[in-house]
């Protein structure tokens, strides 16, 4: 594949607020957007929490609906009955305050509000027929990146299924990213979606190159790149050198900051580049277990990255390398063993959940698990490492 052939483009969302107490920056981006009522998704965990509150502080003198009614790992319906509460209230914007949960549901129900229709209408990439009205995202946690990406993951309530809509319209007009929001995150909350960022930045930085995807293709995430090399390289020692450190001691605000700072990062690489076989493992395992996002991402990461050493040698011994681990005098597989070990260690050390069975999964599903994640193409072709069926029923098997 000759140099001269390798195009890519770069999106992101309109603006980036990043740093401590930016949240006080809202009003303004209301102002500069002409927003008169926006429709703020959250839910009842951190709409209770010092989290509304404060938001509720900042908008003061604001007309404005505060819907908290959105869940974790969110539905069709979800997003549905957000967009019924925003147009019955002649709202203008959306804000999603909270986790990805959260900021996807204001997405989804920013499109339902501009051109009508079910989620699932929109599921796969280049569905929104055009500009949705304004969508903020403000995460409370440090992880999904959703903030920044062009993604709206939502469980469709008719198949059982998550799936995803993607579509450059719906990247958020305004990210503000404020890590004293993620300072009450509870330790498992931490882990989980901290490890999400991981796989995020992993998944990207060894995402097959733009240069082997076809280019008359228009393709949304359009395989790694010069640049979501660097930001993902970015994105994995700021978490290898803080994630521990966030679980462990909540209250580090260093640690907040650098973990908020790594998962807006990851969201800017993967956003772009996509993802590969651990997020396509992750929607059939989520039909079949109440795990987390994040738990399922955390837990089939090693395992994936162990299958694709072969196809990405140098890459793992630099991950090798960000986790502090010493290669010198490793022979090129050394090294980069001792990157899915580093990986390995840091999923073991934050207690994300280490094999299938602990989180239900019998044996006897491994095949049909197999056989429905080689179907989700837009994440099987971001893989490194070509994939069969057979090959998926073998990662599943060492996960198991
Ligand atoms: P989440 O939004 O589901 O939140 C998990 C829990 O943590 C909730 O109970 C929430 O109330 C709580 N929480 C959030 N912030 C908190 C805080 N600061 N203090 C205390 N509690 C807090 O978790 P998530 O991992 O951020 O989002 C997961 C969802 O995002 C999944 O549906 C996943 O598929 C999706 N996702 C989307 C993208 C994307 O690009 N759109 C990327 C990855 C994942």
């Amino acid at each position: 594949c000759s140099i001269m052939r390798n195009v890519w483009k770069y999106s992101i969302a309109g603006q980036v607020i990043f740093g401590p107490d930016t949240l006080t920056e809202l009003p303004s981006c209301l102002k500069k957007l002409k927003v008169n009522k926006p429709f703020i998704v959250t839910d009842k965990n951190i709409g209770g929490s010092r989290i509304g509150l404060r938001i509720k502080e900042v908008l003061a003198g604001f007309d404005y609906v505060f819907w908290d009614n959105g869940i974790p790992e969110p539905t069709t319906g979800t997003a549905i009955a957000a967009a019924a509460v925003l147009k019955e209230q002649g709202c203008d914007a959306t804000i999603g305050l909270g986790g990805g949960s959260s900021i996807d549901v204001a997405k989804a129900a920013a499109i339902l509000a501009t051109f009508g229709g079910n989620p699932a209408d929109y599921f796969d990439e280049n569905k929104v027929p055009g500009r949705t009205i304004p969508i903020i995202a403000i995460p409370t946690t440090a992880g999904t990146g959703s903030e920044v990406t062009p993604v709206s993951v939502l469980e469709d309530e008719e198949m059982g299924l998550k799936g995803g809509i993607t579509d450059n319209n719906i990247r958020p007009w305004v990210a503000i990213v404020d890590p004293l929001l993620t300072l009450s995150m509870p330790p498992r909350v931490t882990a989980e979606t901290g490890i999400d960022a991981l796989g995020h930045a992993v998944e990207s930085y060894i995402a097959v190159s733009s240069k082997y995807l076809p280019p008359d293709k228009d393709y949304i995430f359009g395989g790694s790149t010069e640049l979501t090399e660097v930001l993902a390289e970015k994105a994995i020692g700021l978490i290898a050198g803080n994630l521990r450190l966030a679980v462990f001691q909540g209250q580090n605000e260093e640690a907040r900051y650098n973990m908020s700072l790594a998962s807006l990062i990851a969201g800017m690489a993967f956003g772009n580049s996509g993802l590969g076989l651990v997020h396509a493992f992750s929607f059939p395992l989520a039909k079949r277990t109440h795990a987390s996002h994040g738990c399922l991402i955390g837990l089939m990461l090693p395992y994936v990255v162990d299958f694709n050493l072969t196809a990405c040698m140098p890459k793992l011994k630099r991950i090798a390398e960000l986790f502090g681990e010493s290669v010198a005098g490793l022979s090129a597989i050394e090294a980069a063993g001792r990157g899915v070990a580093a990986i390995k260690k840091l999923q073991e050390d934050i207690g994300i959940a280490t094999r299938l069975r602990e989180i239900g999964i019998k044996e006897e599903e491994l095949p049909a698990i197999a056989a429905e994640t080689i179907k989700i193409e837009r994440l099987v072709r971001g893989n490194p490492r070509r994939v069969t069926e057979a090959d998926l029923i073998e990662i599943l098997k060492a996960a198991f």
